[in-house]
């Protein structure tokens, strides 16, 4: 009885009339009141990329914005543009004069209601959806004049990128902007429905908050009604999830905004989203597989890819062989140590290394002296750092040549390139020197590598779990440790004797029960078991270098919380902006935020941020001193 009546609910049409699919969804929503059906409707039938052949000899009505036009003297065209695409209206002289004048007289981005008569185009257009009619137009309202836009509304446009962001509702008009805009919000509408379908409940939490010291630097909001303090803005919701988890929400999720009041360096935004989750009751194992299955549910029901079973690595086995805990998979070229072989031939940068890595370039060995120069250049830029680069070349022929012919035989060589796996027409790029250093240097190298050989294609995806994070970074700087991931990650059951230790080199070896998702070489999410219990976390606290005081002063009510049943937990969050842009192939997170800040923070359609009056000042109690007024 209950299947039948879901299956004619289904297969019966939300509404009785054949109406495009947009009025059909608007018809289910609940009316307004005092609103006729009509009044709603009127101003299209259809959207500008929904008739086709089929529709020939059907009156139709569209509304949209004017892309172009063309007037060929006889016939005036006009390109309507809307969210959904482009459809051609024509105007004939012959047919309607007075209507024709009217069409000529229509500026680029003029907002047009049109009606007309569906009919065959002469010459086709096989590039558009709706390139086999046009629109013999009878009837023309102008529902809105517009200024000549600053830049075309076009895919290709010649905005900069100051003008577009000004005027980012054009550029958001723009068809390739819209496309990310409405993967994003596809792509969110996916994520709810897969939490939910797997019992997550979508719970709020707060933004104005306390700020802390640990993490980024925080954004503050001034408290008017309690004059001299202030709130912050959260850096994640991640103690408002764990008090959830005690609170017996066993799922949580929530796609939400968080703030870091950072540098901005490239590709970082003052805002950005995050999916973030919390579980209660679950091993590490539980949460990798639940966001596996996130993650290849959004691949498949996206872009149609199966992303298969995701391999996994330890940190120390991804800092070993790629030099960093997000390696790009798509390709190989792993580092190969040669500090051992290398040493004892009286070179000394050799002798001297901590560490000599290599990578071998597939069928680089062809490279000019100008090429090598070139990358030698590349690896000194001060962003890489690189003192100089050794290379060996293994010509095709057998041969073997290098820069440091001088102090090694070529049998040295081979038996470099023998443990690099080199083959001939390989090059074995060298970086030599502090271990971190050089196996950061020889990362990025690596991945300029890749870039170059085109082996970092945008449509090939390869996620990996990194697992087992080290629980406490240096701060050189500070001289204390911090947590790698945040201080509420748990260590590694077996590794908890060592927070007792002095020894740095101890402590440091510590290992969490931490994870990362990479995808692409890029950090789509990160995560932690967290601690539950209260002792620990305030070991925790204490390995930081938090007083009992500090520790209770800011985070006293999560300690508090343990107090009262805490169920083991952990969770994962997902950066949303960047899931969406590596999904895309795309460089640039801005791409997908509809109102990014740009790098210098500000967002300048608003012209945000400003000066406040003195007397909103006043009322907050701030007051600024003449250099800052
Ligand atoms: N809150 C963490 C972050 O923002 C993620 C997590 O541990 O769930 O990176």
């Amino acid at each position: 009885m209950w299947a039948t009546t879901l299956e004619k609910k289904l297969k019966q049409p939300t509404c009785a009339n054949p109406l495009p699919f947009y009025l059909c969804r608007l018809k289910s929503a609940p009316a307004h009141k005092g609103a006729s059906d009509r009044n709603i409707y009127m101003y299209r039938t259809h959207t500008c990329n929904e008739l086709r052949l089929n529709n020939a000899g059907q009156t139709v009505t569209l509304a949209g914005w004017v892309a172009a036009s063309r007037d060929l003297g006889g016939l005036t065209f006009i390109d309507l543009r809307d969210r959904y695409g482009i459809t051609q209206l024509v105007f004939d002289m012959d047919d309607n004069p007075d209507l024709c004048e009217r069409a000529r007289r229509l500026g680029r981005e003029y907002v047009v209601q049109a009606t007309g008569i569906v009919r065959e185009r002469t010459s086709k257009n096989p590039n558009r959806d709706t390139g086999d009619i046009e629109i013999q137009v009878t009837d023309l309202v102008v529902l809105n004049p517009a200024k000549t836009p600053p830049f075309t509304i076009v895919d290709d446009t010649d905005g900069g990128d100051d003008l577009r962001m000004k005027y980012r509702y054009l550029d958001l008009r723009r068809p390739c902007v819209q496309k990310n805009i409405l993967f994003r919000s596809r792509l969110s509408l996916e994520t709810r429905n897969y939490l939910a379908a797997w019992g997550f409940a979508e719970i709020e939490t707060p933004f104005l908050i306390k700020s802390t010291p640990e993490g980024a630097r925080d954004f503050v909001v001034p408290s008017r009604m309690n004059r001299g303090q202030f709130y912050a803005l959260p850096q994640s919701p991640q103690t408002f999830k764990q008090i959830l988890m005690v609170a017996g929400y066993d799922r949580y999720f929530q796609i939400v905004r968080c703030f870091r009041d950072e540098d901005l360096r490239a590709d970082r935004q003052p805002e950005f989203t995050q999916i973030d989750c919390e579980m209660a009751f679950v091993h590490q194992e539980d949460v990798l597989q639940t966001f596996e299955g996130l993650t290849r549910h959004l691949f498949q029901t996206m872009l149609g890819i199966d992303l298969g079973p995701f391999p996994r690595m330890t940190y120390d086995e991804a800092m070993r062989r790629f030099g960093s805990d997000k390696p790009d998979m798509r390709f190989g070229m792993e580092f190969c140590d040669l500090t051992q072989q290398v040493r004892g031939r009286g070179f000394p940068v050799f002798d001297q290394a901590e560490s000599v890595l290599a990578i071998c370039a597939p069928g680089c060995a062809a490279y000019s002296r100008k090429q090598l120069d070139e990358l030698t250049e590349w690896v000194r830029r001060p962003q890489i750092g690189a003192k100089g680069l050794v290379y060996v070349r293994y010509d095709a022929d057998g041969s073997v040549k290098s820069s440091v012919d001088k102090f090694y035989s070529p049998d040295d060589l081979k038996r470099w390139l023998q443990a690099c796996h080199a083959a001939p027409g390989d090059l074995l790029l060298i970086l030599a020197g502090e271990t971190e250093k050089t196996s950061k240097q020889l990362s990025e190298l690596r991945l300029e590598m890749g870039n170059r050989l085109g082996l970092r294609s945008p449509n090939v995806f390869k996620p990996l779990w990194v697992l087992d994070f080290p629980l406490l970074e240096w701060d050189e700087e500070e001289g204390r440790f911090f947590a790698m991931h945040h201080p509420f990650t748990s260590p590694k059951a077996a590794d908890i004797p060592k927070m007792d230790s002095d020894e740095h080199a101890v402590l440091k070896s510590i290992r969490a029960d931490a994870y990362d998702l990479v995808i692409n070489g890029v950090e789509i999410g990160g995560g932690s078991i967290r601690i539950h219990d209260r002792e620990l976390q305030s070991r925790n606290f204490r390995l930081l270098g938090f007083t009992r005081e500090e520790a209770e002063a800011q985070f006293g009510f999560l300690l508090g919380a343990f107090e009262y049943g805490a169920p083991p937990h952990g969770g994962i969050a997902f950066g949303f902006d960047r899931l969406c842009a590596v999904m895309n192939g795309a460089n640039s997170i801005r791409d997908f935020i509809a109102f990014p800040k740009n790098n210098q923070g500000r967002d300048v359609m608003i012209d945000a941020p400003d000066a406040l009056k003195p007397q909103q000042l006043e009322e907050l109690g701030i007051a600024l001193t003449d250099e800052h007024s």
